[in-house]
């Protein structure tokens, strides 16, 4: 059926009409079909697709909407009228899509070279389906009598009162609901008094959320910001504003003043959030400022509420939605505001299926719908900051921490000189410092980005390195779990006690920490100290990472040892001391961007400490203390190091001066992979301002069993990559199972 393809407009003819329908399969454009009335562009129809039964949506037959150069080509052939094959039916229960996601989606795909029907499948993949539900869980009154030992404070008594009046909700209604903390909630769990109950209905608001419920005070800075914001809102036009400002300075309680704004003028808001994990205590803010909930917008939420959510967004009566990217291809009605908070993640960056990076693909989607968009970071993205730069985006400056809060003192420990003895990971200055922060009834954090107990099993008898049968990567140790685990695809295996090479007993050796192992050397070293650890294998739910959290802030924990996880954007008033294990850890593997994002990650991870009354401290172990990045951190010299970087990068037209894309060419067989890259670099595009580059081994040389090759192309930044990439690629065929992936700028370079 893919010979069904674009074709001019639809025309009236005595059997019908002819009608372009973009379905959820990897075509390069909607096909035709006929009905016998005329649908307008967005109404979702069933449709048959070879034997099957599709769910389509009607399209535009022409991305006349497009820039030029983004615009992929028209396909020549046209299908017969005659042998048209009809649309089934017109699947009324789904509300049609609005033009501004239409042309979204089409954007999304043209600029990633991606297949709009594929891009179309993210949008449709839950009002589409029905059944897979999954529980969304909350809270209910546990049947009998309350505990005689349970202090009934009013607090308390309001969360009662509201189960009573509202039944079981999550902990943002209720807290919403009740006027009391999500702390009072959990500490009644605790009590015995609720238990866990699925939700039947929506996690949505039932109320709206109002703009004037509980604004804050604002300091003078924050005031300045909040009003450049409201004005942009109020502009009813397209406009970015980077909102910049130092971790802790209140860049939430900032844009929420933006979110009224479009509250105010009955349009709706989207905020993006970097981690899954963040939406529960952003919620909870929400909820004190505008009185209810916002929908939750994510892959873990139950079919159901998402359906419902998707609904209340597409007919603009769920005004705002918080979530992962994936939040964008939502229907939104009348959308005024998108932010994205903390834009320089690379987290925001689909890296499977449909590529496209989250910030970039939210301010098109802005500008689509003529709405206003935020970026909020404390460390701003280089790209974003080139369009400060450059006029592009407007900037607005946090400096100071709110309230008593000031900076943390940043220090470096090298490792050269004072580094721990062997076996061990955490050098006797920080140990010292956690130890003073226990006594002084202080918490601390220690921060390793690196999951499991050991990264590289070696055996001291041979020499080999265990290593995952299908990738270029060490098989990872995760002790407790007792296997080997690749950490770029599903394999595992049990622990061997054997060498697999030499089969010497007892010889193999972890090599290098991981959180487990540092949780396992705080132990010793601390026995008396309350350890919490914090990463993505161990915190698997929403209900786990409330319980965290909750512990955190009852100081119900000393210290604290996590991930990455540990670094975004959470608020823990009486963490004063921040250790970085190993400071060094993202700067390896010859990527060009490595020393950007190590520092935002450190920086973030160092705006933890000090956020309360007491002053913060951060310590980074490092064996390379006068690297760059680590001046700057013990700096705090953030604009220096960006200057840097800068200048590295604008003399090769690296990105953000140039453009970029990734061409990796894949297959089961090295010298496929390998013979097909050749083809490709020989037969390249060449000119003026652009360059091919390789190909050379991709970074992951081997993943799932496919052997990957790289080719960059890096042009101008004057000169469309579409059009270029398109024409390059256009004639290649793909044999022996070999296949072509293109990543229009890619995360790492
Ligand atoms: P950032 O996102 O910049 O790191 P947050 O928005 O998380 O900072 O603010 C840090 C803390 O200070 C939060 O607990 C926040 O509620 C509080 N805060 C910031 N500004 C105000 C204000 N104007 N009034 C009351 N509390 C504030
Ligand atoms: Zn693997």
């Amino acid at each position: 059926m893919a010979e069904q393809r674009l074709s001019p407009h639809s025309r009236r003819r005595e059997a019908g009409h002819r009608l372009s329908v973009l379905v959820p399969r990897p075509f390069a454009g909607p096909l035709d079909y006929k009905f016998d009335t005329p649908l307008a562009p967005g109404t979702v129809v069933r449709v048959p697709l070879g034997r099957q039964e599709i769910v389509g949506c009607v399209w535009e037959a022409e991305p006349t909407h497009l820039p030029v150069d983004l615009r992929p080509p028209r396909s020549s052939r046209h299908v017969a009228f005659g042998s048209l094959r009809a649309i089934i039916s017109v699947e009324t229960r789904i509300p049609a899509l609005p033009e501004t996601l239409r042309h979204f989606i089409d954007w999304v795909a043209a600029y990633g070279l991606s297949a709009p029907g594929m891009v179309l499948a993210i949008a449709l993949r839950v009002p589409a389906q029905g059944g897979g539900m999954k529980p969304m869980l909350g809270w209910a009154r546990k049947a009998g009598p309350l505990p005689e030992s349970l202090r009934l404070t009013p607090a308390r008594n309001a969360v009662l009162a509201a189960l009573e009046a509202h039944g079981p909700a999550s902990t943002a209604a209720l807290s919403a609901q009740s006027g009391a903390s999500a702390a009072v909630i959990r500490g009644l769990a605790h009590a015995g008094v609720l238990e866990e109950s699925v939700l039947e209905g929506s996690p949505m608001s039932a109320t709206p959320p109002e703009p004037d419920y509980a604004p804050p005070i604002l300091s003078a800075e924050q005031a300045e910001a909040a009003h450049a914001l409201i004005e942009a809102v109020e502009e009813r036009a397209f406009n970015v504003t980077l909102l910049e400002g130092v971790t802790g300075s209140g860049k939430t309680e900032v844009y929420f003043e933006a979110v009224a704004a479009a509250l105010r003028q009955g349009r709706q808001v989207l905020v993006l959030v970097p981690e899954i994990a963040l939406t529960t205590q952003w919620t909870e803010r929400f909820a004190k400022r505008f009185g209810t909930i916002p929908a939750i917008w994510h892959s873990d939420l139950g079919q159901k509420a998402r359906r419902e959510t998707w609904r209340a967004v597409a007919d603009g009566q769920q005004r705002v939605v918080v979530g992962a990217r994936s939040a964008l291809f939502l229907p939104f009605a009348a959308l005024g505001l998108v932010v994205v908070d903390e834009e320089h993640e690379s987290t925001y960056k689909q890296e499977e299926g449909v590529l496209y990076h989250g910030r970039d693909m939210a301010i098109v989607r802005a500008r689509l719908a003529g709405a206003a968009a935020i970026l909020v970071s404390a460390t701003p993205s280089m790209e974003t900051l080139v369009n400060v730069q450059k006029g592009r985006f407007r900037h607005e400056v946090l400096e100071s921490r709110h309230g008593p809060a000031c900076m943390p003192e940043i220090s470096l420990i090298d490792m050269r000189d004072h580094g721990p003895e062997r076996g061990l990971f955490l050098s006797p200055l920080l140990c010292e410092s956690i130890e003073d922060g226990m006594k002084a009834g202080e918490q601390s954090m220690l921060f390793l980005n690196r999951r499991g107990y050991a990264p590289l099993t070696l055996c001291r008898a041979c020499g080999h390195r265990i290593q995952c049968p299908h990738c270029a990567a060490w098989m990872v140790e995760h002790r407790r779990r007792r296997i080997l685990a690749c950490h770029h695809c599903d394999y595992t295996q049990p622990l061997m006690k054997a060498c697999p090479a030499c089969e010497a007993e007892d010889s193999l050796v972890p090599i290098g920490p991981g959180i487990e192992r540092i949780h396992e050397e705080v132990q010793a070293r601390f026995p008396e100290a309350r350890l919490l650890v914090m990463a993505s294998d161990t915190l698997t739910s929403p209900a786990a990472m409330e319980e965290a959290v909750r512990k955190i802030a009852q100081k119900e924990v000393d210290l604290i040892i996590g991930t990455q996880i540990v670094a975004k954007g959470w608020h823990f008033p009486d963490l004063t001391l921040v250790g970085v294990v190993d400071a060094d850890l993202g700067l390896g593997g010859g990527d060009l961007r490595a020393a950007e994002r190590t520092m935002q990650l450190l920086h973030q991870v160092a705006g933890r400490a000090g956020r309360g009354s007491k002053p913060g401290r951060v310590m980074l172990q490092s064996y390379v203390g006068d690297h760059p990045v680590m001046q700057a951190l013990i700096e705090n010299d953030f604009i220096r190091f960006m200057e840097q970087e800068a200048a590295q990068r604008r003399p090769g037209f690296w990105p953000p001066y140039g453009r970029l894309a990734a061409v990796i060419v894949s297959a089961p067989k090295e010298t496929h992979a390998e013979a097909l890259a050749r083809h490709l670099a020989l037969n390249g595009p060449h000119g003026e301002g652009m360059e091919i580059l390789g190909p050379a081994p991709a970074p992951l040389a081997l993943l799932r069993g496919r052997y990957r090759f790289r080719l960059l192309l890096r042009t101008r930044r004057d000169i469309a990559l579409q059009p270029v990439l398109r024409h390059w690629l256009a004639g290649v065929t793909c044999k022996n199972d070999a296949r072509i992936d293109v990543d229009v700028d890619p995360v790492s370079f």
